[in-house]
């Protein structure tokens, strides 16, 4: 039964032969199919296909593309090469290494009609490429990194504590390295509030960045490894300073087949609780902070209130708002190993979005350690826990 959406071509075809009209219909309707790959894709190509068609909608807010400024790095210019290269006619280096210029920001989502985040379809078209054995060296090069340490970044301390209590902190690869100040304050949040906390003795990357990079096989073997030492700890309650293990964790390892069965927070969540609940109680911090919302934490974790309610319950603190802000904030230039495999483009997101929030307050808060670390390299910014904690010693800088 031909559907009512190709009507149309029959009434065109009227009148021609019988013979011309069934060849048509034929060609028409099998059409399609010449468009797809004959092989099974890991990429969802009806998705690929339908964004790589649109008028590239959403591309006035992809801060690679802005960055960039080359139309094949757009959300839909990427999804056009993608179509290239999993029908097998575009499969050159260059091609290949255009699927990895994203930020996985999400910020095409906020616009797409079809609520596709082309970020996401990469995953898909990386995983292809994995399987084609045409992933670009210095991609290897991280998963090798990760597979020979368990991390993303070097650890350049250990953590000090116990291994087991009602409420882990699963610290994160950035805290591991450049973020002991954030470690240190969550200590003095969780000591506030009463906590015994426990932490793990040798905490394994969550593997967002593996399952990012296409590397499924290998992000199965970190989300087993890393639920199976959850659930050995005895935990009721897993805390995350980084959105992306906290998103790892609530979505990413049900999805995937490795669901926890402990609450999981990201740590604004936990200290608005400890603050509504009257359980820790913020000193005085009188400074002017404009607060970043990173992408991760807004976008897919929709976290925007807490961290502002907390901010707001510090006495002293005058809260600024940057234009774009909640949903529609803007990449800190760190997301989805961008700043690894192309640091100059990373490194001019990180600018743009830096001169952003630095016009309405000289002092940057936000609620992730890779954020902090990115706009943090010229200029005084904190983690929302940062601020708690000095708040609690009155100790303003
Ligand atoms: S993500 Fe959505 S809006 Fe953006 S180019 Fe693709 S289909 Fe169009
Ligand atoms: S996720 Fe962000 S960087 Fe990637 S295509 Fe979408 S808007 Fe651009």
């Amino acid at each position: 039964m031909m559907s009512r959406k190709y009507a149309w071509v029959k009434d065109a075809l009227s009148h021609a032969s019988l013979s011309t009209k069934v060849r048509a219909m034929k060609h028409f309707m099998m059409g399609k199919k010449e468009y797809l790959p004959k092989r099974k894709t890991a990429a969802d190509m009806d998705a690929v296909i339908k964004c790589a068609l649109c008028p590239n909608m959403c591309k006035f807010d992809c801060p690679v593309l802005e960055a960039e400024k080359n139309e094949a790095v757009s959300p839909s210019g990427k999804m056009r090469i993608a179509h290239f290269i999993e029908t097998g006619r575009l499969e050159t280096r260059d091609a290949v290494e255009l699927m990895y210029h994203c930020c996985t920001c999400d910020a095409c989502r906020e616009w797409c009609p079809f609520d596709f985040s082309v970020g996401d379809l990469l995953k898909g078209v990386r995983r292809d490429i994995v399987i084609s054995h045409t992933v670009p060296e210095e991609v290897s090069r991280l998963r090798d990194h990760l597979e020979q340490t368990h991390t993303m970044d070097e650890r350049t301390y250990a953590p000090d504590g116990r291994k087991n209590g009602d409420i882990l902190y699963f610290m994160g690869c950035t805290v591991l390295s450049e973020g002991r100040a954030i470690a240190e304050a969550m200590d003095a949040i969780f000591r506030a509030a009463g906590e015994e906390y426990a932490v793990m003795e040798d905490e394994w990357c969550c593997g967002a960045p593996l399952h990012n990079l296409g590397f499924f096989d290998e992000f199965h073997t970190f989300a087993r490894h890393v639920a199976e030492k959850i659930g050995e700890s005895g935990c009721r309650t897993v805390v995350c300073s980084c959105p992306t293990c906290a998103h790892t964790f609530k979505n990413l390892y049900p999805e995937t087949g490795h669901p926890l069965q402990v609450e999981v927070l990201h740590a604004t969540e936990y200290i608005s609780r400890m603050l509504d609940e009257g359980i820790i109680t913020p000193g005085k911090f009188e400074r002017e902070c404009v607060y970043h919302d990173p992408c991760t934490l807004a976008r897919k974790l929709g976290i925007t209130e807490e961290p502002r309610a907390v901010l707001k319950g510090i006495p002293g603190l005058q809260l600024r708002e940057p234009h774009f802000s909640r949903n529609h904030t803007r990449c800190c230039g760190r997301g989805g190993q961008l700043w690894r495999t192309n640091p100059r483009v990373a490194e001019s997101i990180t600018e743009k979005r830096r001169e952003e929030l630095e016009e309405h307050a000289a002092c940057i808060v936000t609620a992730c350690p890779t954020c902090r670390e990115a706009l943090g390299a010229h200029g005084e910014v904190y983690d929302v826990s940062e601020i708690v904690a000095l708040s609690m010693g009155d100790g303003n800088e």
